[in-house]
């Protein structure tokens, strides 16, 4: 039994290597559960890799990452030892996680519903029918259902993200990871995909944000965390963390990006 207050995901002393060089620097954060994260940080600071840590898609090359109590990829033994879970355990785990790219990623030659729909029936294992009614509830949940037969072609970069949450929640995550949802959005795009995230949240989805949308972390983002360099340097609620923004390096990131 998970309780409501235990954290969704708790992060310890994570560490993560590209050959020698190291660019996490032992993380422990805690991911409040049903709450909207946002982690903001300077390009280059590790935002990325963490939150690909958290998907396991990489492997962190130290520390722990429980998801709802159970351990990712690696668990801790009594005597200290960090041991590579089996197959099937790492599976199970992962498979309450989703996660939403910068790149929509969506098949091309895939209508919008196909796109929804492919992993339901390749990996879960559903009926096509019981698929396209799944898939056809996200598509209305995030407003598409109009164009469910529509062509990532045919869609706008808007529509595509929205259409790429549509996907992700169609697995139906506990969690749900979004790694610069607008970055690659004309900025007249960019609303209609943090208002589908905004009604997520207040739904009580757990999600981890990366974004530059400073206005979006501070309306929406329940806890920040900032990431510098491969560490947190700071973590807490909104007002906590921007409006005392005394921390000289979070200054030079706010008047980089507000
Ligand atoms: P952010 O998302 O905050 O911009 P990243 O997590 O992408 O930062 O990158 C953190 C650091 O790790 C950067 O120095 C980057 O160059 C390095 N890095 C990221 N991915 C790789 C990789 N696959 N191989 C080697 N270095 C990488
Ligand atoms: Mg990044």
């Amino acid at each position: 039994m998970t309780s409501s207050t235990e954290p969704a995901v708790s992060i310890r002393g994570l560490s993560k290597s590209y050959g020698k060089t190291e660019v996490l620097h032992g993380i422990d954060l805690e991911i409040a559960r049903g709450a909207t994260t946002c982690l903001i940080g300077p390009s280059g600071s590790g935002k990325s890799t963490l939150l690909r840590c958290i998907a396991f898609l990489e492997e962190a090359t130290g520390g722990t990452i429980h998801v709802n109590g159970r351990p990712l990829g690696f668990e801790e033994r009594p005597d200290g030892k960090r041991v590579r879970l089996g197959p099937q355990r790492i599976r199970e785990v992962r498979s309450g996680i989703g996660m939403v790219f910068q790149q929509f990623n969506l098949w091309p030659h895939m209508t919008a519903l196909g796109n929804v729909t492919e992993a339901l029936v390749t990996v879960r294992r559903l009926s096509r029918k019981n698929a396209e009614e799944r898939g056809m509830a996200q598509l209305r949940h995030v407003g598409l259902e109009a164009r469910a037969h529509h062509y990532p072609s045919e869609l706008s970069g808007g529509q595509q993200q929205r259409v790429a949450i549509a996907r992700a929640l169609a697995l139906e995550p506990k969690i749900l990871l979004f790694d610069e949802p607008t970055a690659s959005l004309d900025p007249e795009l960019t609303g209609e995909v943090l208002n589908v995230m905004r009604k997520l949240g207040e739904e009580g989805m757990t999600m981890v944000v990366v974004t530059h949308e400073i206005g979006f972390a501070a309306t929406v983002g329940q806890r920040i965390a900032f990431l510098d360099h491969g560490r947190i340097l700071l973590n807490g609620t909104p007002g906590e963390v921007f409006s005392d923004p005394r921390h000289p390096r979070l200054t030079q990131f706010l008047e980089t990006y507000l």
